[in-house]
């Protein structure tokens, strides 16, 4: 038979952001006439990462930016090089491709980039801001903290699948709604566990070794998030976790990982931003939407969040 489910392209929702972006930098003409300039950084030689920063030059270009990709040949140099672009006034916004090192090495490379220049809002300040529900950066709410750009690009796709309902207040619009998500890294899992909750959903955060769940207590209590261990990773518990999810996310980087479709329940939505396949194809035979990738979305996001660092140093200037 016709099976329910409907695949939404990422493209699709990025495309409701371009108008917004275009017009803002069209806007910064005087302050920036040749376009905002973003350098990206690719010292990995990762063909992954080529093909997303070839994206992103495309996508900036199509909107006014410039985009500049800095091959580092020996990685040993990119914090140099970093340096050099975080004092260089003509750069407007400087991102990494990782991993580089693997190691801690990379999470040190994160906070050499400008806290000014951070596109992709991985600074310790942004960071601590999220965990913490805290959305401004001075006293005065003038200016807008920094959410990091993949958990800030699915937060925007579940807004345009409407899941985020506009009836509700504003920081509570996720209110009992149950999600799971399958990675807790500190790039995007465990930030977008942090951000879910924090908007009032009650999430499973579940890595290779156990499951969390995130939420901000009975009745919504507390003004953030918190964490509560519910166990050794199994596929019982994790079966047990989606029961009756209303959203489930995936972002496994392996090829060979499939998300159980039995474990869907029908009706939810399915959100995969691992560069591998998390879902197969029997996906569209439970899920009511199904986004296959996220990456042109977060492409977005890291121009949004370039627009407003440029309007944050504006309004510093002006102080
Ligand atoms: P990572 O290796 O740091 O983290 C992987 C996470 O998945 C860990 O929490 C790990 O415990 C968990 N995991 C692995 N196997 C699992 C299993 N079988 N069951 C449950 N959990 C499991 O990777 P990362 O930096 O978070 O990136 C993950 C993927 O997302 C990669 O494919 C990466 O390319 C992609 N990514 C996409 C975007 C985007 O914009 N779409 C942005 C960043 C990363």
């Amino acid at each position: 038979g016709v099976k329910p489910g409907t695949t939404i392209l990422a493209s699709k929702v990025a495309k409701e952001y371009a108008d917004e972006i275009t017009k803002k930098v069209e806007a910064m003409k005087d302050i920036r006439p040749q376009g905002p300039l973003l350098v990206g950084f690719l010292a990995n030689g990762d063909p992954a990462a080529e093909m997303y920063a070839s994206w992103t030059k495309k996508t900036c270009e199509s909107m006014g930016f410039r985009y500049e990709l800095r091959r580092i040949d020996d990685k040993d140099f990119l914090e140099e090089a970093i340096i050099e672009a975080n004092r260089d006034q003509s750069v407007d916004g400087i991102m990494v491709y990782y991993p580089i090192f693997g190691n801690a090495q990379d999470q040190y490379l994160q906070q050499v980039v400008a806290r000014e220049k951070d596109v992709e809002g991985l600074n310790h300040v942004y960071y601590q801001n999220m965990y913490h529900n805290v959305r401004f950066l001075d006293e005065e709410k003038q200016l807008k903290s920094i959410l990091p750009c993949t958990p800030l690009a699915i937060v925007k796709i579940l807004e345009y699948l409407k899941i985020y309902n506009t009836l509700l207040p504003e920081g509570n619009r996720l209110y009992g709604k149950k999600c799971v998500v399958v990675n807790r890294s500190e790039i995007v899992g465990r930030p977008l566990a942090a951000l879910l909750a924090n908007d009032g959903a009650i999430v499973y955060s579940v890595d290779v070794n156990n499951v969390q769940k995130f939420t901000r207590g009975e009745g919504l209590k507390f003004t953030k998030h918190h964490v509560e261990d519910l166990g050794a990773y199994s596929d019982a518990l994790l079966k047990e976790c989606c029961s009756d999810a209303d959203v489930i996310i995936t972002g496994v980087p392996s090829e060979k990982y499939k998300f159980p479709t039995e474990y869907i329940p029908d009706g939810a939505v399915c959100i995969n931003f691992s560069s591998s396949k998390n879902f197969d194809d029997s996906v569209k035979t439970k899920a009511s939407l199904y986004v296959p990738m996220t990456g042109k979305v977060t492409i977005s996001m890291l121009l949004r969040n370039m627009l407003r660092l440029i309007e944050n140093t504006e309004k510093l200037k002006a102080k």
